[in-house]
């Protein structure tokens, strides 16, 4: 998104990508009203919402005998009213095609950036590794945002604080039938936790289990994994002999953590690299998409005169922090007295903590989908687009 931002303001842009396309399944495909924004913004949604997607209009969860909805989306200032429920790689795909109508961009796939280049303590791009041998690319700037894994902020020597999560994920899928209800079901039992999200024809399921548990849960069988997702949606039991094999189940062991500094002089990092979400609200695409408006937005100016700054780099992570901050603190109160003491009890059924409760007044129901939808702070378009003669078309 940040490459396409700034080819579009005409600032030449390599983008490099490790794999050989952007097919990985079970990955951050809630796309949220804040990032739908932006493709508005972009002239770019009705496009955008023509490829194959379903919504969410109403976020529920079950917490033992406990409903409580967490996200209302009607009454929101923005064109989409909804989550869009959508494959990243089509995401990724569409904003990649975008992208290459400014001769500014060039995207290299089969690219996978291997260490910095350092000028005297200045980082001055990268060394990678190809398919057809290495390559060393000089930059005025270089971006890490390659994942919660990064390689490059580990190069670069920047300092993660691990905030802590208490659980891992088992993602799975399973066929869903017209009788199916419409929304996303979130359902908290003692010990587990399921959340289903409605993919058209199949639900995208993510079992979630107490940190560390999957092998435990592997050794139970899959026959306990199966009878267990039943009792939490009694709806799935004759369609569970869907899950045949340990194969058709993938675990995302979840991180919560976030950079000190996010840059340093030639270097800056976003998205996951700066700092990985807890998966509670799917808001990780949507805030790696923030960070990448905000710093189109504030870097496009100096690079199109040809470098950015400390400063510039430092007024990205300060635009940046608050929300980050905030979004990991109310990710961990969930996890600390919802999620957490749900997986650790041991029979009692769990009980909507009060706060929830209060939430489902008729005053106070938006906050938490308001939150959910929009985010804190969220960006808006202000990086130029470049004059029509540095554009393909
Ligand atoms: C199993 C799973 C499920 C998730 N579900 C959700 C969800 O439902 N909703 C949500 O919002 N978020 C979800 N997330 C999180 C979400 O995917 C991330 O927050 C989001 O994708 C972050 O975007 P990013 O661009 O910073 O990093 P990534 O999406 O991780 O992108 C990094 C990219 O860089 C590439 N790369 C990595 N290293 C290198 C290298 N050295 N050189 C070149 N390329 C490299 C990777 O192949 C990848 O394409 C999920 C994550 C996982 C793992």
């Amino acid at each position: 998104m940040l490459g396409f931002l700034l080819a579009r303001a005409g600032v030449p842009v390599v983008v490099l990508e490790k794999h050989k396309d952007f097919l990985r399944d079970f990955r951050g495909d809630t796309v949220h009203p804040s990032t739908l924004e932006m493709m508005h913004e972009l002239g770019l949604l009705d496009e955008f919402l023509k490829l194959p997607h379903s919504t969410v209009r109403n976020v529920a969860l079950q917490i033992g005998n406990d409903h409580v909805v967490v996200g209302h989306f009607e009454h929101l200032p923005v064109q989409c009213k909804f989550i869009a429920l959508m494959p990243q790689w089509d995401f990724l795909n569409f904003i990649a095609d975008h992208a290459r109508r400014s001769s500014c961009f060039d995207l290299r796939m089969q690219a996978e950036a291997v260490d910095l280049i350092l000028d005297g303590g200045i980082v001055a791009g990268v060394h990678a590794k190809t398919p057809d041998g290495e390559l060393n690319i000089r930059a005025a700037l270089t971006v890490a945002c390659d994942g919660r894994h990064s390689t490059l902020r580990e190069r670069a020597g920047l300092q993660v604080d691990d905030l802590g999560a208490p659980m891992d994920v088992m993602w799975f899928r399973i066929s869903r039938q017209g009788t199916d209800p419409a929304d996303v079901i979130g359902h908290i039992e003692a010990g587990r936790m399921l959340v289903m999200l409605n993919r058209n024809d199949y639900w995208q399921c993510a079992y979630v289990i107490p940190k560390g548990s999957a092998g435990d849960v592997e050794a139970a069988g899959l026959e306990r994994f199966r009878d267990s997702i039943a009792e939490m949606a009694p709806f799935l039991r004759g369609r569970l002999g869907e899950i045949d094999s340990w194969d058709k189940v993938k675990l995302l062991t979840v991180a919560v953590d976030r950079l000190q500094q996010w840059y340093r002089p030639g270097l800056l990092c976003i998205g996951d690299a700066a700092h990985a979400m807890s998966p509670i609200g799917g808001v990780g695409i949507n805030l790696a998409v923030q960070d990448a408006v905000a710093a189109a937005n504030i870097l496009a100016e100096p690079l199109q005169h040809g470098a950015a700054t400390v400063e510039n780099l430092r007024a990205v992570q300060q635009r940046r922090m608050f929300p980050t901050r905030v979004t990991q603190r109310l990710q961990i109160i969930l996890q600390n007295n919802v999620i957490g003491p749900a997986l650790m009890g041991k029979g009692e059924r769990p009980k909507a903590p009060l706060l929830l409760k209060i939430m489902q007044w008729p005053l106070l129901r938006r906050l938490p989908g308001r939150l959910l939808a929009l985010g804190v702070r969220p960006e808006h378009i202000q990086s130029p687009a470049a004059s029509p003669r540095r554009d393909r078309q």
